[in-house]
């Protein structure tokens, strides 16, 4: 199942299924007991909102060993954690601002996003199912000069529009083997499977929730893989997911107000 959120085009913000082209609203708690609408709307005249309103987003580093190898740095022997704010998020087909008045070099980074269901604290790695609602695509946007010129992450990851995510949740896929891509203006830049994940999600829910509790609408960004690189204003950057969708956005200026 998709899960898509979604402004009705009146400002309400409202939760669908996606059925092909179509948007089923649902009404009620969508990790918990929520039933149908009669209301349905085509998915190209809604303006499609972020899949979820995450309370933190926890951010998996160097978590794809070529991508570790790409950066010069050695596999980490635990996962490395870093977070980046709820402010940062925004949606497929939302613009990605450039933050020039800091950084000339903000490159794209495609991840598995994981989103959480239920409350989760001290989570078993063979039980982690049942807190995962689903999963989607996430662009960890990252001004790298920043990052190498900080040593901690927070500038470099936590400006305005640096978490794209999107375009659904899908509730039924299993991660362990999925195909990522990432498209920069129909160029294919990385590619990889999460089977290369050094820590697989299992093992990510267990290590993240006995430092923190995770929240419903929380999500986890599992880390990029190699061929990372940067974009410019104009660009349009795609993450694909193999069967979650693309999640695109373009890149533009920052405008100074
Ligand atoms: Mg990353």
């Amino acid at each position: 199942m998709k899960i898509i959120r979604f402004d009705n085009n009146y400002g309400r913000v409202c939760t669908g299924i996606l059925d092909g082209e179509v948007v089923r609203e649902i009404e009620g708690d969508i990790s918990g007991t929520y039933s149908p609408l009669p209301n349905a709307f085509r998915v190209d005249e809604v303006k499609i909102l972020p899949p979820c309103a995450p309370t933190k987003i926890v951010c998996v580093g160097l978590n794809y060993i070529d991508h570790a190898r790409e950066m010069k740095m050695s596999p980490p022997d635990e996962p490395l954690l870093f977070l980046k704010p709820p402010t940062a998020v925004i949606a497929h087909e939302e613009e990605i601002a450039y933050p020039n008045h800091f950084s000339s070099r903000v490159d794209y980074e495609g991840e598995l996003g994981v989103v959480i269901g239920k409350r989760a604290r001290w989570v078993n790695e063979r039980s982690w199912r049942e807190y995962v609602l689903g999963f989607t695509c996430v662009n960890d946007v990252t001004a790298r000069d920043i990052q190498v010129k900080d040593v901690q992450f927070t500038r470099a990851k936590a400006f305005d529009t640096f978490a794209p995510m999107g375009p659904v949740i899908e509730t039924e896929l299993d991660p362990a083997d999925l195909e990522i891509t990432t498209r920069v203006n129909g160029e294919t830049m990385q590619r990889s499977r999460t089977s290369n994940l050094i820590f697989p999600v299992p093992r990510l829910l267990a290590f993240i929730t006995r430092i923190m509790t995770l929240l419903p609408g929380d999500v986890i960004t599992t880390g990029t893989p190699a061929g990372i690189g940067p974009m410019r204003p104009g660009d349009t950057v795609e993450v694909e997911i193999e069967g979650i969708g693309v999640l695109r956005n373009t890149v533009r200026e920052t405008e100074f107000n």
